[in-house]
């Protein structure tokens, strides 16, 4: 038997899926991401999970396991393994990578979830059986993720994909990197939710305010359809304004990358897609040259929340492979 396993590390839940030589899921657990007393508690962790993956649907041993992709919600250094503070985790600056192949018989390989989500649509999901892919998730951020010629694009330092940091209003609004109209600080989840509490203050969005008041915190994207759907239009109307935005950059995108594929990917779009996905499209094939928006697709992520665990170990299957 031949295993490779993927985990996804996030805030809050911690996601193993197995994956055979063909690419299928052959084994599964999920557990809240619990706070952590040092980087060893995580490794224990991490390896306790792939046991009750293996259980769960006698996969294999731990002995058939060939290697193991993971990420993690912090800074990482990607040349050294090393992950760096996570205060919120409990896990200080830690050589994760050499500490889990310590504890595994195959090699372990970190990557980030962005690029992992779109490596597992790419492998599983949406853009099956294509080979230049350009990924985007609209959430807290905006993550990026580039696929060319059917392998994951990490530029020279890992580094590749900050797509979200693409500057689309030279003086527009303040980005979290400390510059200004960064397509993350006009099209991001965080950025919709600034406009729509200001909106909610107004009154003109009272499904919104009656739910979350003016804390930018609780506007969720089930509850912006919502007030879509009860004829709020206002609401419709930013976020049109966000898939626009969204569009300006794929344009930019669709230019630089020329690919088949477009993913968009993440809880927003997938909620708001009536409204969300007509908009990013045409204007995205407003702004890309004519010869290239004629042969660039958009779709929407396939694989929901399994699609960082099954892209991770995917990656682990082709660094062996490397
Ligand atoms: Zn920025």
């Amino acid at each position: 038997m031949v295993l490779y396993a993927g985990i996804d590390l996030g805030g809050t839940k911690l996601l193993t899926v197995l994956l055979n030589e063909s690419m299928e899921v052959v084994g599964k657990s999920k557990v809240k991401t619990p706070v952590l007393e040092s980087g060893d508690d995580l490794v224990l962790l991490m390896i306790e999970q792939i046991e009750v993956a293996l259980a769960s649907e006698n996969a294999g041993t731990l002995e058939d396991l060939v290697s193991l992709g993971v990420t993690f919600p912090g800074p990482v250094d990607f040349t050294t393994g090393y992950v760096k503070d996570t205060p919120n985790l409990g896990v200080r600056d830690f050589p994760l990578r050499t500490s889990l192949e310590a504890k595994v018989p195959g090699i372990v390989v970190l990557e980030n979830d962005v690029n992992a989500g779109i490596y597992g649509e790419f492998v599983a999901g949406a853009a099956r059986g294509y080979k230049h892919v350009v990924g985007l998730y609209p959430g807290t951020g905006i993550g990026g993720g580039i696929i060319i010629d059917g392998h994951l694009y990490r530029g020279a330092s890992g580094g590749a994909g900050e797509i979200g940091h693409m500057k689309i209003q030279l003086e527009g609004r303040l980005c979290g990197c400390g510059q200004r109209g960064c397509l993350e600080a006009l099209a991001s989840k965080t950025s919709l939710a600034k406009d729509l509490v200001h909106l909610a203050g107004t009154g003109k969005a009272p499904t919104i305010f009656e739910k979350a008041g003016t804390d930018i915190a609780n506007i969720k994207s089930g509850l912006i359809k919502k007030s879509i759907e009860a004829g709020e239009t206002e609401v419709q109307k930013l976020v049109e304004k966000a898939a626009w935005y969204l569009g300006v950059g794929l344009g930019n995108v669709v230019n630089i990358f020329n690919p088949e594929l477009v993913i968009l990917g993440g809880g927003l779009v997938e909620k708001l897609q009536p409204w969300m996905f007509p908009v990013a499209e045409s204007t995205m094939r407003e702004f890309a040259m004519p010869s290239l928006a004629a042969k660039v697709e958009l779709k929407v992520a396939e694989l929901g929340d399994d699609s960082v665990a099954r892209g991770v170990a995917a990656l682990a299957k082709e660094a062996v492979l490397r």
